[in-house]
Order: C-alpha cells, then sequence, then structure tokens
C-alpha cells in the first residue's frame, strides 16, 4: 500500500462519518468547500451558473445530499428539484440537472423513487431540461439501472452514469445499448471491494477507454466525466479516426477542477460540462474529492487558514 493509497482509503473512511456530516451542516460552506460547491441554495448558483454559460461552458446542478432515510424528506427534495427546473428554465440557463437515486427515497421504497422521478422528469420535459442519474456505490447500481430502464421507456430527457472500476460495467453497456442511453462514463468514485471492481487503477483506466469506445461506436452520445487528460485525449482522438462529430459527445468536469482545460477544451470547440453541487450536505461529496486527489488537501487546508 503505497502513501496515495493510505490516504485515499482515510478519506473515503471519513466520507461515512454520519457525525463529521452533522457537523459540517452546522458550520455551512466553509474550509474551502466553496470552491467546489456553487452555493448553499440554487439563487445563489444562478449567478455562478450564467457566468460558466456567458464564458461557452453548460452545466449540470446537482444538490447535495444522499442516503434520505424519511419519506417526507425525498418527497422535499422531489418538490425542490422540481423547483429548481422552473428556475433553471426561467433564468434561461444552460442547464441539465443531475440526481442521486438515495436522496428521492431509493433505500425506501421503490415506488417513491419513481413517483418523485416521474413527478421531476415530468417537468423537466415540459421545460425542456434533461437529467442524469448519478450512480452510486455498488449495492445500489442493480437497483439505479433498473429505474433507468423503466424511466428510459417512458421519458427521453434522462440519462445515466456508469463506472469503469465496476467488472459488470462492460455487460451492463450491452445490455442498455437499446435504449440508446445518454451514458456518463466515469472511473467511480466509492470504496468498492475486490469482488466487485478492480482495485488496480490501469485497470480501471484501461476498462473506462474501452466503455467510451464501445459507447461512441454504438452510436450513442457519450459524456466522458473525467479530469484526466489521457482518458480526454483518447476520446478526441477515437472521434478523430472514427469520424465521429463534436456533437455527439462532451466532456464532463467538476466545477472548480481543471478550470483551464475546461475553458482550453470549450475554445477547440468541444462541449463541456461543468457539474456544480450546492447546498448544505457537502460533507460526502467534498471527502470523495479529497480521498481522490491529494492536491485537493492543500487547497482545503489553505481554505481553513485564509479566513
Ligand atoms: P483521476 O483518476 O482521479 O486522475 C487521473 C489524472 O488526472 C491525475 O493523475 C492527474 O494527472 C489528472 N487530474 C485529475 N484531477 C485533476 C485535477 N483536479 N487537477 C489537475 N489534474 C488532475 N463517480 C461516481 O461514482 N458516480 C458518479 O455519478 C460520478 N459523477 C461524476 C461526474 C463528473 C462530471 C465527474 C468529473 C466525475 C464524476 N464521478 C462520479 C467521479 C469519478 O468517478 C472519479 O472518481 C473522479 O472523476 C476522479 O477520476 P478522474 O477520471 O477525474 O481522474
Amino acid at each position: 500500500l503505497n502513501l496515495q493509497a493510505i490516504t485515499k482509503n482515510f478519506f473515503l473512511f471519513l466520507s461515512n462519518n454520519k457525525t463529521l456530516d452533522r457537523l459540517a451542516k452546522r458550520y455551512g460552506t466553509r474550509f474551502g468547500v466553496d470552491k467546489l460547491v456553487g452555493g448553499e441554495t440554487f439563487s445563489q448558483a444562478i449567478p455562478v451558473i450564467k457566468q460558466l454559460n456567458e464564458d461557452g461552458l453548460v452545466v449540470t446542478v446537482d444538490h447535495l445530499g444522499e442516503f434520505v432515510e424519511s419519506e417526507s424528506e425525498a418527497r422535499e427534495r422531489a418538490q425542490e428539484a422540481v423547483e429548481t427546473i422552473d428556475a433553471m428554465a426561467d433564468n434561461k440557463l444552460d442547464c441539465e440537472m443531475s440526481v442521486k437515486l438515495t436522496s428521492l427515497g431509493l433505500d425506501i421504497s421503490r415506488e417513491l423513487v419513481l413517483t418523485n422521478m416521474e413527478m421531476i422528469l415530468d417537468k423537466a420535459r415540459e421545460r425542456g431540461v434533461t437529467l442524469q442519474l448519478d450512480m452510486e456505490d455498488s449495492s445500489r447500481c442493480q437497483a439505479t439501472i433498473d429505474i433507468f430502464k423503466q424511466l428510459r421507456a417512458k421519458y427521453t430527457n434522462v440519462g445515466l452514469v456508469i463506472q469503469s472500476y465496476l467488472y459488470r460495467s462492460d455487460k451492463d453497456l450491452d445490455e442498455l445499448d437499446e435504449y440508446n442511453p445518454y451514458l456518463r462514463l466515469v472511473k467511480g468514485a466509492y470504496k468498492e471491494p475486490g469482488v466487485v471492481a478492480f482495485q488496480d487503477k490501469d485497470m480501471v483506466d484501461r476498462n473506462l477507454k474501452q466503455l467510451i469506445k464501445k459507447h461512441m461506436l454504438n452510436g450513442n452520445y457519450t459524456a466522458v466525466g473525467s479530469h484526466d487528460e489521457e482518458m480526454i485525449n483518447f476520446t478526441k482522438e477515437l472521434a478523430e479516426e472514427q469520424g465521429i462529430p463534436k456533437d455527439r459527445f462532451e466532456f464532463q468536469m467538476l466545477y472548480g477542477m481543471r478550470n483551464k482545460l475546461q475553458h482550453d477544451l470549450a475554445k477547440e470547440g468541444y462541449t463541456v460540462r461543468v457539474y456544480m453541487p450546492y447546498g448544505m450536505e457537502w460533507y460526502g461529496y467534498y471527502m470523495r474529492r479529497l480521498a481522490e486527489r491529494p492536491a485537493n488537501i492543500a487547497f482545503a487546508v489553505k481554505g481553513i487558514f485564509s479566513r
């Protein structure tokens, strides 16, 4: 185990800590968090999104919060999503929405999450907004895919995320192909055991390239969710080689990460979508970002001491 692996495991462990999560909510978006989060409310994020749009970047927003355990909270969150979609359209933002099904009741009941999603997607369809279902940890993968398929049969404005660290993903792509899905392909952010996921970074990278290639060659719209230049260059070269036009794929990166690369790609004529979280429940999100990249820890520490 090298130092990076130890640090990663430490922050992934912290990301599941309920006490720290509660404390984080009490203290709000301090400690450098505002560099990675668009605001504590969607209204606060609106000017930030407008600025990104003016700079030639498109956006997807994520209302922070996961693992909701009460039915009333899941319903409130669905209602909030509906209002956010109206605000997006009223403000003419070039913006999609990303959602975590656990925040809409996935752990409570299938019926609840479907009712909530249908309410959100009805509004989104009416206002011309697209949604993407984030992928959470592997214990929820099958349920998320099943719900996606059910929704996709009825709505065209819904996409999904597939993670290259999971062994199953290649087969999932084959099974999803008949839906011509809009997929965001990522490496995967959770701590997963060797029985379900590659532990070796090279394998995760290699698999991501294979998934990108397969999905693009299948003719499906592809979002590559990565800050890794190797993945980005691979995608560009593949598109060039295969004559896949720039309006058939896009790059997605997290808000606050690799800003220069985001702008450079947009200037080259690629669609770049910035994933912008907002809300009070930033703790789990932030800890997973620290786990991914030790350099983020340095700027978190700077954030603490600069106030
Ligand atoms: P890494 O493998 O972390 O890094 C590879 C190399 O890229 C690094 O060595 C470095 O050279 C370079 N690099 C990476 N980050 C930076 C940086 N900030 N600055 C400078 N260089 C850098 N995961 C999920 O499990 N479910 C989801 O639904 C999900 N949605 C996502 C949405 C988006 C838009 C993005 C970007 C990621 C999402 N992820 C999601 C997280 C994803 O799975 C990875 O954990 C995360 O993106 C880190 O992998 P990477 O490909 O960016 O690069």
